[in-house]
């Protein structure tokens, strides 16, 4: 069950109102990085989750994320609280108050749809997606996933703490950012704590592929590392030789039955090119002055060409 305590785990002090900052700030709201999605992605893992510790864990977190959400979201709130008030009361003269709405991000939207509360969207207006949370069901690649989404909110958390220099704001934003380098922690320690955390899931790697290092894009800026090189790799660098690596003629097949071969055998005779046609299409029927011609030709004057040249011709007429 979830209870609701009215203190929150951070003391909010926003020195300033700052709609367009509010709008900013609510990308860690409800964006693709914000705390609904941190929240939601560790509940729903939780609850699936087998492992007593884990489940333990994703569900602080999860709860503690909640209440990071409820942080950010009286942020939004302080920051518009002015401005809100201005608006519902018609406190000020209109042009006054169009030009608070105005301010910039997608505050105005957020005054005039939302009326100043937190919405639930990122900080351009779009709409939280349960997309955002890219859950597998499987520890090995969920905490891998949850690991990669506590550093790029902390990145995003960076990034607010950047645009303001109100202190109190710095301040609050600066421990949301650190609990997520907490966060990031304790699922690193939770994925190494699996005895066997790679590769994820359960089936092996097929040997002759596992450690190979495929040399794909080549030419200048070929840099040579322990990602590609090394006692752990074997590396293919005459890519063309090496295809098909499995050794077999590299085609794509597959059994037909007698039905299916007939009707392939129609579509494709129906669909067949003439390799010896040269069929007159729109671009030669349809092209227009200058349609066709090159850079390297000479574009002429407008005499050069007929129509222009019978405009020319009837505008001499008329004068
Ligand atoms: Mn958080
Ligand atoms: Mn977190």
């Amino acid at each position: 069950m979830f209870m609701h305590n009215k203190t929150l785990q951070y003391t909010v002090r926003v020195a300033d109102p700052n709609p367009a900052l509010a709008s900013l700030i609510l990308e860690q709201f409800g964006g693709a990085d914000g705390e609904l999605a941190a929240a939601m992605r560790y509940f729903t893992q939780g609850l699936a989750e087998e492992d007593a510790g884990r489940k333990d864990m994703l569900l602080d977190i999860a709860t503690e994320e909640l209440s990071h959400l409820e942080i950010v979201g009286s942020i939004v709130a302080m920051l518009n609280k002015g401005a809100k008030a201005q608006l519902a009361e018609a406190a000020m003269e209109e042009a006054e108050l169009y030009i608070s709405m105005t301010a910039g991000g997608n505050s105005h939207t957020q005054s005039l749809l939302f009326g100043g509360g937190p919405s639930l969207t990122n900080s351009s207006g779009v709409p939280f997606s349960g997309a955002y949370v890219d859950s597998r069901g499987d520890p090995s690649a969920d905490l891998r996933s949850n690991i990669a989404a506590e550093g790029r909110a902390k990145i995003i958390y960076e990034r607010l703490i950047n645009i303001t220099d109100d202190p109190g704001l710095k301040d609050a934003l600066g421990f949301l950012m650190t609990r997520e380098v907490a966060h990031q922690k304790s699922f690193e320690k939770a994925l190494y704590s699996i005895n066997d955390n790679f590769p994820t899931g359960k089936l092996p790697g097929l040997a002759p592929f596992a450690s190979l290092y495929v040399n794909t894009s080549q030419g200048d800026g070929d840099v040579d590392g322990p990602w590609n090189s090394g006692e752990q790799w074997d590396r293919i660098d005459d890519v063309a030789a090496a295809i098909p690596l499995d050794g077999g003629n590299g085609l794509a097949t597959v059994k037909l039955g007698k039905d299916d071969k007939a009707v392939v055998a129609a579509l494709a005779a129906r669909t067949a090119s003439d390799a010896s046609a040269n069929p007159t299409t729109g671009a030669d029927l349809g092209a227009g002055p200058g349609a066709g011609r090159m850079s390297d030709e000479d574009m002429g004057g407008a005499k050069d060409m007929p129509e222009a040249a019978a405009m020319a011709d009837a505008e001499t007429d008329h004068g």
